[in-house]
């Protein structure tokens, strides 16, 4: 079994399983408990945009994710 941290809290990923215990946003790996705080994080601005694209999407995802990458590291 590989061994995962996860960027933004920086924690070893117990019995890392990709897409179940940790998840990949583009080059970073993401443990399950942060990628629910992101995804909590980005639901109310992503229900309030129209029209909505995945390009928008994932950029969104991208900058809300090195948003907390950034501040895990301080
Ligand atoms: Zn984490």
């Amino acid at each position: 079994m590989q061994i995962v941290y996860c960027d933004v809290c920086k924690k070893k990923v117990e019995n890392s399983f990709n897409g179940r215990t940790f998840f990949y946003y583009g080059e970073h790996s993401v443990c399950e408990p942060c990628k629910d705080n992101l995804e909590s994080q980005v639901k109310s601005t992503i229900r309030a945009k129209e029209p909505f694209s995945y390009e928008w999407y994932n950029k969104y995802i991208d900058d809300s994710l090195a948003k907390a990458i950034q501040k895990g590291k301080s």
